[in-house]
């Protein structure tokens, strides 16, 4: 119901949606609206913030901020998260999952994935998903992932 108004709002402009990365497969499964895209591969952003912790940390001006690059915080068990700058100036961050996303076996013919892969793997992650979307085997699979909740079982 919910995507229906969705689409009614906006009209022409919708062009899609993509199920909420929170879903497992057989939740996503469950949908009567089959047109989403399932989020299978790539950096899983796992937080925005609301203020820059560069500026928070270090009282300095967004706008003259001489940290550029990606921060990363590490947790407790040495996993290290990336903190990328979205935006220069009054900028915000999105940290991301110390693994990227992969769907792994469990994705099926005809769904609708969005991959985000990076750009040393783009050949092999497309060539991937075009074997799933044939039905035909595929033995890719990134050194480190996570299948996040699409491997998950739901209740
Ligand atoms: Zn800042």
């Amino acid at each position: 119901m919910a995507i229906q108004s969705l689409r009614q709002f906006c009209g022409n402009l919708f062009e899609g949606f993509v199920y909420s990365q929170e879903l497992t497969l057989n939740e996503i499964k469950d949908f009567s609206d089959k047109s989403g895209y399932i989020f299978a591969e790539g950096e899983i952003c796992i937080m925005t913030f609301a203020h820059c912790p560069v500026q928070v940390n270090y009282k300095c001006n967004c706008d003259t901020c001489k940290y550029k690059g990606d921060i990363f915080y590490t947790d407790k068990t040495n996993r290290k998260f990336a903190l990328k700058r979205k935006k220069v100036y009054n900028c915000y961050w999105e940290m991301y999952n110390c693994l990227p996303l992969s769907g792994g076996k469990k994705l099926f013919k005809g769904g609708r994935y969005l991959i985000k892969p990076n750009d040393n793997d783009l050949q092999q992650v497309y060539t991937h998903y075009a074997a799933i979307n044939a039905s035909k085997t595929s033995d890719y699979q990134p050194k480190e992932y996570t299948t996040g909740h699409l491997s998950k079982k739901t209740n």
